[in-house]
């Protein structure tokens, strides 16, 4: 019996790594995991030690693909499962790749000859199979081959390996929690498999020396004696199992609303993050954050969780600028992004009430000119529609759009003036609705960007 893993539970520090690996481990739509650092930062340990956190699984006892016998695969190349087959359960899989593994091991490979007799049964299992429903670990995935790392991400991307030989093809479901890690001072990966990494997370030892001393300790105590170490985390770890199922189980009823949405938006175009794919990780991960927390609705500090870990290596930067994402700058725009949405609802608000009030502006043309002559009060237009009039009139010199675009809008009260025979300055107390709004929504963009609103 080889010795149990260093406990999940028991690692010191690295809240971000850890949170990475159980967002994915909570919702694996998050894409996987980047582990970016100098060796010797747990990087491994910590894999291993997620893989035992994860639920067991159910599988169809003599199937090497690990079929669900509650959703059965079709493709299966071990041949159709009948319902009802023997059935065990196992821990979910951990494959690590080793280095220069061949495209065969990694995808499977189909015996041609085999195949043209028994079909899709003369394909043997890959490792891509043998990861399905668990984890395939990557380390140092930045010297892994291009067409190795493309196979690997296509398969992550689709839940699905697709091999074909001469005309023959098989297909079988394959979904696991890709994590890969890489020490950047070896080369770095292309930018576009960058891309197809759900989160990314930079991991460097521990600064604190308390904290350094804590990791000394554990880690003799765990050599010394590895099984009564991991029965001491057991505990904490089985809390962190039971938080995962529950997470699991929430996740999907968990809201988002478009608000947050929209800042998610803001906040990629902002950092110049290509394409959809870092606002949809973004999204993702702070709804698996929002259930891992045990929440059925996503906060904004959801939405700036994720974001430091779903857009650090996908903003487009220059060769000088520093590597992750500026949390000052993070919360700027958040905080922008949300002074905008308010002023937004603002605008809308007062276009509602404008275009109530227009027929009003218009009508009023009539009343200023008859103001002019002296005739207030008796004009046609107040005397076709006085009710509604009156009414419209009455919303603006309560102020309702008094505020829009700064101008002064009908603060003079109209029947007053009338009924003591006063000229009212009608027409420079009137909105001009047709300029005030473009020019409203101008003028709050400028000011967003001279100077950003506190919150
Ligand atoms: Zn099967």
């Amino acid at each position: 019996m080889s010795r149990p893993p260093f406990p999940f539970s028991a690692l010191v520090g690295q809240a971000d790594l850890a949170l990475a690996l159980l967002l994915n481990a909570v919702s694996p739509a998050v894409g996987g995991v980047l582990v970016r650092g100098e060796k010797g930062t747990a990087k491994s340990t910590a894999v291993r030690g997620l893989s035992r956190l994860l639920p067991e699984i159910q599988i169809v006892d003599s199937c090497p693909f690990n079929c669900d016998p509650w959703a059965l695969d079709p493709d299966c190349p071990a041949g159709t499962h009948p319902l009802g087959a023997p059935r065990r359960r196992r821990p979910a899989p951990l494959v690590e790749l080793p280095v220069g593994a061949s495209t065969d091991r990694v995808a499977g490979s189909l015996d041609l000859e085999r195949a043209l007799t028994e079909g899709r049964r003369g394909f043997e299992p890959g490792l891509l199979a043998a990861a399905h429903r668990g984890i395939l670990y990557v380390d140092e995935v930045n010297l892994l081959g291009d067409h190795l790392v493309d196979l690997l991400l296509d398969a992550a991307a689709l839940g699905v390996n697709y091999v074909e030989r001469e005309g023959v093809s098989v297909r079988h479901a394959a979904r696991f929690l890709l994590v890969g890690t890489m020490n950047p001072e070896e080369g770095e990966l292309r930018p576009q498999l960058l891309d197809r990494f759900g989160v990314t997370v930079e991991v460097r030892g521990n600064a604190d020396p308390a904290e350094r001393v804590e990791v000394i300790r554990r880690r003799l105590a765990y050599e010394a004696d590895p099984d009564g170490f991991a029965a001491a985390w057991a505990a904490p770890d089985a809390a962190l199992t039971e938080r995962i199922v529950a997470a699991r189980r929430r996740l999907p009823g968990v809201r988002l609303d478009d608000g947050l949405l929209e800042r998610i938006a803001a906040v990629c175009a902002a950092f110049a993050v290509d394409g959809l794919r870092g606002d949809i990780v973004t999204a993702k991960a702070a709804l698996a954050l929002a259930a891992w927390e045990g929440r059925d609705a996503v906060t904004l500090a959801d939405v700036r969780r994720a974001a430091l870990l779903a857009l650090p290596h996908r903003r487009r930067r220059g060769p000088m600028d520093a590597p992750g994402l500026d949390e000052d700058e993070l919360d700027r725009i958040l905080r922008q992004a949300g002074a905008l949405q308010r002023t937004l609802a603002r605008l809308d608000e007062h276009r509602v009430r404008l275009q109530r009030f227009r027929p009003a502006a218009q009508q009023d043309r009539v009343c200023a000119a008859q103001a002019e002559r002296g005739r207030l009060g008796r004009h046609a237009a107040c005397e076709r529609q006085p009710l509604q009039l009156h009414a419209q009139l009455d919303a603006a010199a309560r102020g309702d759009v008094a505020s829009v675009g700064g101008e002064p809008v009908a603060q003079v009260d109209h029947r007053a003036d009338a009924r003591r025979g006063k000229r009212a300055p009608l027409a420079q107390a009137r909105p001009r609705p047709e300029v005030a709004l473009d020019e409203l929504g101008r003028l709050a963009l400028a000011a967003l960007e001279e100077q950003p609103p506190g919150l």
